[in-house]
């Protein structure tokens, strides 16, 4: 049987892995999943949208566009109640550069100086879209909620990982080892209801 190709719309690696182990537990051996880096001359999607899924949405649509591929793409943040809901969709650039995870974790500890531990409740949210040259498209969403703390703890993961501690854990997401952090993560939890919509779609393809 020829193996489907898809693409997934990051150039992080640890992405790319992490959904070829989910892919692999629903469709083994049947899809060939592709990086980016596959693709050296396709240019960076804008983030112009105003939700997760909008942006997530852009991003499969113009790499499915432009490869005339099947394509996943996935846009995430975290929101904070005591913020309106803010970092939200501008997570990456909370302190004005874009990816600086040291200085936006910072900007969101300082902003919530003065808020008590039982109104520091917040979640990180993940869109993930799948679409394909023939129009179909569908997103799955994955919540985790938690809140934030004093000072940031532990040396995994990335971005807020540091000051986010989930709810029902006393350690930060920064404590947690990869695959223990897969199981639990909205961007785990997104891509494994998504999943098997792709397996179904490309068999319908096949
Ligand atoms: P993107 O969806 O990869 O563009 O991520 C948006 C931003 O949200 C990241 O740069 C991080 O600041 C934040 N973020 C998303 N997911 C996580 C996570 O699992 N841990 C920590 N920060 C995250």
């Amino acid at each position: 049987m020829s193996r489907h190709k898809i693409v997934l719309a990051t150039r992080n690696s640890g992405k790319i892995a992490e959904f070829r182990r989910i892919l692999d537990e629903i469709a083994p051996d049947s899809i060939e999943l592709l990086g980016l880096e596959n693709f050296p001359d396709l240019e960076d999607v804008e983030e112009t949208g105003s939700t997760f899924e909008e942006n997530s949405l852009l991003k499969a649509r113009a790499i499915c566009a432009a490869t005339n591929l099947p394509a996943i793409a996935d846009d995430s943040g975290l929101c904070v109640d005591a913020l309106g809901g803010d970092p939200g969709i501008f997570s990456a650039r909370w302190s004005g550069v874009h990816g600086d995870d040291r200085a936006n974790l910072e900007k969101v500890l300082l902003q919530l100086k003065e808020t008590p531990a039982e109104k520091r409740g917040a979640h990180f949210t993940c869109v993930a879209s799948f679409v394909t040259p023939d129009g179909y498209w569908v997103t799955r969403e994955g919540i985790l909620q938690g809140y934030i703390s004093k000072a940031p703890i532990g040396e995994h993961g990335f971005g807020y990982d540091p000051i986010f501690t989930p709810t029902g854990t006393t350690l930060s997401m920064a404590q947690l080892e990869a695959q223990a952090k897969d199981a639990i993560s909205h961007r785990g939890q997104s891509l494994r209801a998504i999943a098997p919509l792709v397996a179904a779609k490309l068999g319908a393809l096949g």
